[in-house]
């Protein structure tokens, strides 16, 4: 029978297969079957931390599947090099600044992302998907600003980043010293829905928490196969203190990290194999990224930039490039590698435009990438412009596509010095940049400042950036930005999560 007319008939039979086959010619047309979503993040991980980006020194099958089977993103980058920022980022679409949504929240926080924010699951809801978020949230652990009031159906996961308990090592060391001395940190709860289960999450549960989010991602994919479903699956590992289950302990023979990193490779592997055993492999779209950087400080247990300068905390490469991957069969390209830039904040207009979502009617930042994910010939970068703000609001940096203009800033560093280990950092030192052009092309370690050389792509990257500071304001010149929305503030009738260190 001639193809064309099987594919019709495949079609006319709804084979969801075939359906895909058929629309994969035209990275335009929305599939007839909405594509489920699944968004796995990764907390700290390095550039070159997984296969696909360079590891050696333990194996990442599952990752090096994702990458043959799908595009490797090489210049994907989140907007901000921390943890609840660059969540905000994800979530949103936009730019963490935009939404009040800076550094990372602890315990004691009154603030969350403002539920007025349209997040990416409730852009899923408004087509009728199943939404689900297990692991870290960190946009607020009070109830009005939780998974479940931010159109997540089902939360289940720790509220804040794991190393926010009483075993955080700067606290240990200090009551070691000195035994009166008051621990900063209240016990970490784990949280189900908006329900503390666990008050005082403990050594012996972190070690279970790679395994338990993932069962219950596969468990929510079974229940809701047979409907549209977004995943977000945001793991605290390779955050610090490192914690693996007893089947992945030292599996890998090259440290604990290494073995943290392996028993999220088997996360994945586990996800992609229930997306086959339940029928809808071909029509899942998943994504593989990190929120920020590797935390250098902590050495052993902290991953690897690779060829990028500097880690977390900073917006060098090394802070805010992410390991990225995407697999999507038939519609994704196969072993193909994206050198284009792109970021976190694309992903809420792309997935819009995929699943024929309206776009949320304040602004946003991200832009539609689908070009970019469907290799298409030739697509190029959407951003003319992207801003590099640290966490606090600082415009460190505007780049392009090719070329990074940093404005004269402070920076944390190591120096060329080790980290620590065994989970016990060492203190990084400050460190300033002054004004300097790097083409990340040809120098993508920022190394030799070409601004001489390049006198009007300077000029072009200061307009950009006076457009950000006018919008989005600029902490190193002191200036609020007019398109800036408000945080999330607990108010005093509100709902708060009663936990073990509340009262
Ligand atoms: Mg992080």
């Amino acid at each position: 029978m001639p193809r064309v007319l099987l594919l019709l008939l495949a079609v006319a039979a709804g084979i969801p297969g075939w359906t895909s086959m058929a629309l994969a010619a035209d990275a335009e047309t929305a599939p007839a079957t909405p594509p489920n979503i699944v968004v796995i993040f990764i907390d700290d991980m390095g550039y070159a931390d997984i296969g696909p980006f360079g590891a050696e020194d333990y194996p990442t099958p599952n990752l090096d599947r994702m990458a043959r089977e799908g595009t490797r993103f090489t210049d994907f980058v989140v907007p901000s090099a921390v943890c609840s920022a660059s969540r905000a980022a994800l979530l949103t679409g936009c730019y963490h600044v935009r939404v009040s949504i800076r550094g990372a929240l602890g315990p004691g926080a009154e603030i969350g992302l403002n539920p007025q924010e349209t997040t990416l699951a409730e852009l899923c809801k408004s087509q009728g998907y199943a939404t689900a978020c297990f692991g870290k949230w960190h946009l607020g652990h009070h109830p009005p600003f939780l998974p479940t009031a931010q159109g997540f159906d089902e939360y289940y996961g720790i509220p804040y980043s794991n190393d926010m308990w009483p075993l955080h090592p700067e606290d240990v060391a200090r009551i070691a010293r000195n035994p009166n001395a008051k621990n900063r940190w209240p016990p970490l709860p784990m949280i189900e829905g908006t329900t503390v289960v666990n008050p005082d999450v403990q050594p012996s549960d972190q070690q279970q928490m790679t395994r338990d989010f993932t069962n219950r991602a596969t468990r929510f994919i079974r229940q809701h196969a047979d409907e549209p479903f977004f995943v977000y699956l945001p793991h605290p590992m390779v955050h610090v203190p490192l914690y693996v289950s007893d089947a992945f302990r030292g599996k890998s023979g090259a440290g604990l990290f290494g073995d943290v990193v392996m028993e999220l490779d088997w996360s994945v592997g586990e996800i992609l194999r229930t997306l086959d055993e339940v029928g809808v492999d071909d029509n899942t779209l998943v994504i593989f990224t990190s929120d920020n950087g590797p935390w250098l400080s902590y050495g052993d247990h902290a991953g690897s930039a690779g060829p990028l300068r500097e880690g977390k905390g900073t917006m060098f490469e090394g802070g805010y490039r992410e390991p990225t991957l995407m697999r999507w069969p038939g519609r994704i390209p196969a072993g193909k590698t994206c050198d284009e830039l792109a970021s976190t904040i694309d992903i809420l207009p792309t997935i819009a435009k995929l699943i024929g979502a309206p776009l949320p009617e304040h602004r946003i930042d991200g832009k539609d990438i689908r070009p970019l994910m469907f290799g298409t010939p030739a697509a190029k970068s959407p951003h003319e412009a992207f801003a590099c703000y640290y966490g606090g609001g600082q415009l460190q940096a505007v780049r392009d596509r090719r070329f990074k203009l940093h404005f004269p800033h402070s920076y944390r560093t190591l120096d060329g010095r080790d980290g620590g280990s065994d989970g016990k950092p060492v203190p990084y030192q400050q460190a300033r940049i002054g004004k300097a052009l790097f083409d990340l092309k040809a120098d993508v370690g920022e190394t030799t400042d070409v601004a001489a050389e390049y006198p009007e792509v300077v000029a072009r990257l200061e307009r950009a950036a006076e457009a950000f500071r006018s919008d989005l304001g600029d902490k190193l010149q002191k200036r609020s930005g007019k398109g800036i929305r408000p945080v999330g503030r607990l108010g005093p009738d509100d709902a708060r999560l009663e936990t073990k260190g509340s009262q």
